[in-house]
């Protein structure tokens, strides 16, 4: 019997920071660990979404096939047999379908999408990209009949949005699309209910977002282990001197940062707030945090150097070509279903 398929996808426009390997890249890699053999794991580089905002074209190559090598340095497994790694846009059938659902899809409900208001919405020259990204979403999922599409809070109304899309089209076409589950069920398959989120070491109210807007407040992948040990030094912190019992981002989010990342990189989240609460000073828990930063860089950067690239590029190429298949065996169906192929 065919293995359920989950989907999971990570845009790759531009350099990696803690935040991101911290909230989503390990996260992936431990997704791997929990469900390979069990089901089929589609993880792909959603290339075409890169430039729903602007990016550096010139780099946006490039940069893909470096990412995708942090996924292997982070422990990604490619000889896994159930793991398809792919780039969206070399699997022509996403952009395809994603016009054949444009047109069953209703101009209000993108409208109404949070991340296209947030991002943007209201101004004039927002990219119609943007705008019909959920489709192009909805196609990557649907293509596959994914099932389980692990996603943070931001993505969770594409998520809605799909489902609905499916059924509106098996409502018309009869049993045509495999309908991913509803976000609740989603959310104990991640099994996690709360998604890490890294804070600026500068301006900890905020995520840890990419250097060129914040560098003092954010670690970058590629950081000399020494200077990324530093800016741990100086993070901001408060002047409450008491670490808390647990987490407190509302009193003090400077610490807590500090406490998750050491958890997070120990992997063990007991030992250091059994350690370190109720300490009136800030100084151990920082020198600790970063003495495993930077151990954590020098370690990962000496695996990013040992990635055999060729090997990885055609594993590539080979899952995209097994994913071509699938995917156009999907959309041949919709074809047909719509009229534009015969039956
Ligand atoms: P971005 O390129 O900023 O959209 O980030 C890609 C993904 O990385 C996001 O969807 C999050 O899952 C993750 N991510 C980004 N910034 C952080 C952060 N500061 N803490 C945790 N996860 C993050």
């Amino acid at each position: 019997m065919q293995k359920e398929v989950v989907l999971t996808g990570l845009r790759s426009n531009a350099e990696f920071h803690l935040g991101n390997y911290l909230g989503a890249i390990l996260p992936m890699v431990e997704l791997q660990k929990k469900h390979a053999g069990q089901y089929q794991l589609n993880m792909f580089i959603p290339d075409l979404h890169s430039f729903t905002t602007p990016i550096d074209h010139g780099s946006l190559y490039e940069q893909t096939l470096k990412n995708l090598k942090v996924f292997v340095a982070a422990g990604l497994d490619i000889d896994q047999p159930d793991t398809f790694i792919y780039r969206q846009s070399y699997i022509a059938a996403h952009s395809e379908m994603t016009w054949i659902l444009d047109c069953f899809t209703y101009f209000g409900e993108l409208s109404r999408m949070t991340e296209f208001k947030e991002k943007g919405g209201q101004n004039e020259t927002v990219s119609v990209g943007l705008f019909n990204y959920p489709v192009l979403m909805a196609a990557d999922i649907l293509l596959y009949g994914a099932k389980w599409v692990p996603v943070g809070d931001d993505q969770r109304q594409h998520v809605e949005f799909t489902r609905d899309l499916a059924i509106r089209m098996n409502n018309k076409f009869g049993e045509l699309l495999v309908v991913p589950e509803e976000n609740a069920k989603q959310t104990e398959f991640a099994g996690r209910s709360e998604p890490v989120r890294i804070r600026s070491l500068r301006n900890p109210e905020k995520k840890m977002s990419k250097s060129v807007d914040d560098p003092a407040g954010t670690i970058m992948l590629t950081d000399d282990p020494n200077d990324a040990a530093q800016k741990i030094m100086s993070a901001e912190t408060d002047s409450l001197s008491a670490i808390p019992k647990g987490l407190d981002w509302e009193k003090q989010p400077g610490v807590s940062n500090l406490l998750q990342i050491l958890a997070i990189l120990k992997d063990d989240w007991s030992n250091v707030f059994n350690k370190y609460q109720g300490n009136t000073s800030y100084a151990d828990l920082k020198k600790e945090t970063a003495v495993a930063v930077s151990e954590f860089l020098a370690n990962f950067q000496a695996k990013m150097s040992l990635v055999d690239e060729p090997k990885l590029v055609s594993r590539l190429e080979a899952d995209e070509n097994a994913m071509s298949e699938a995917a156009n065996a999907t959309l041949l169906k919709v074809q047909k279903a719509v009229g534009l192929r015969p039956t």
